[in-house]
């Protein structure tokens, strides 16, 4: 009955491409159309996913096994905007058609036998309660759908920025960062390959410090997965 609901709406009121603003979406399509999906500005980290800019950029911090992007910021802004609906206009759904995409790719260069589980970059709880949706746990979840893996949204936590205050003295950005996480699941993140996956990696001051957490708890293998980087 939903379905016919919904297919009644959308004669009523077509849905548009939220990328182009213009192309009507279709049946199969879900936010985005298939023009603007076929010219998204994908990396090529997926091929050399231990030799790309995102991978040196983060190794020099931590052993890593493997850094990923999905998409490139660029001039056109297509990035930006994905990730403004994204965060900004309710679309956790959004979140996991990008993920299942990606996992597609990836799952094509069969990168589900590299992992154990997939681990979203938690939320401030205030963050949370704001937006009602972590955006990273959604793009994990797609991701964990098309590789056929878990997703761990429960193994770390991060503190609120109330008690992180106490620790501004520090003097690097990303030492600031350094205590934000804590793992409150050890018997499953030790021992385990994990894909620490994030909405946007810029400087990956978050991203290490939730894998510095992670390595603490006996994790084996940390590889990075990001919807998308500078
Ligand atoms: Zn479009």
């Amino acid at each position: 009955m939903a379905n016919i609901l919904q297919h009644f709406w959308s004669l009523v009121f077509p849905q548009t491409c939220i990328v182009c603003n213009e192309r009507v979406l279709v049946q199969g399509e879900e936010s985005i159309c298939t023009y603007c999906r076929s010219r998204l500005p994908q990396t090529d980290y997926h091929l050399h996913p231990a030799n790309n800019v995102l991978y040196q950029q983060l190794v020099v911090h931590l052993p890593v096994k493997y850094a990923l992007a999905y998409l490139l910021f660029t001039k056109s802004g297509r990035t930006q905007q994905l990730l403004h609906h994204l965060k900004y206009r309710d679309m956790p759904e959004l979140g996991e058609e990008l993920g299942r995409w990606y996992g597609a790719v990836l799952a094509e260069q069969a990168f589900q036998h590299h992992f154990d589980a997939v681990v979203p970059i938690p939320l401030h709880k205030e963050k949370l309660l704001k937006r009602g949706y972590n955006q990273s746990y959604h793009f994990a979840l797609g991701l964990g759908i098309s590789l056929g893996l878990p997703v761990w949204p429960e193994v770390v936590v991060r503190k609120s920025a109330s008690e992180t205050q106490t620790r501004k003295s520090r003097l690097k950005r990303w030492q600031n960062v350094e205590d934000i996480f804590e793992v409150v699941v050890e018997e499953k993140v030790a021992g385990s390959r994990l894909l620490l996956v994030d909405d946007v990696i810029t400087t990956g001051a978050t991203v290490l410090s939730c894998a510095f957490a992670l390595k603490e708890a006996g994790c084996s293998e940390i590889s990075f997965a990001a919807l998308a980087t500078a």
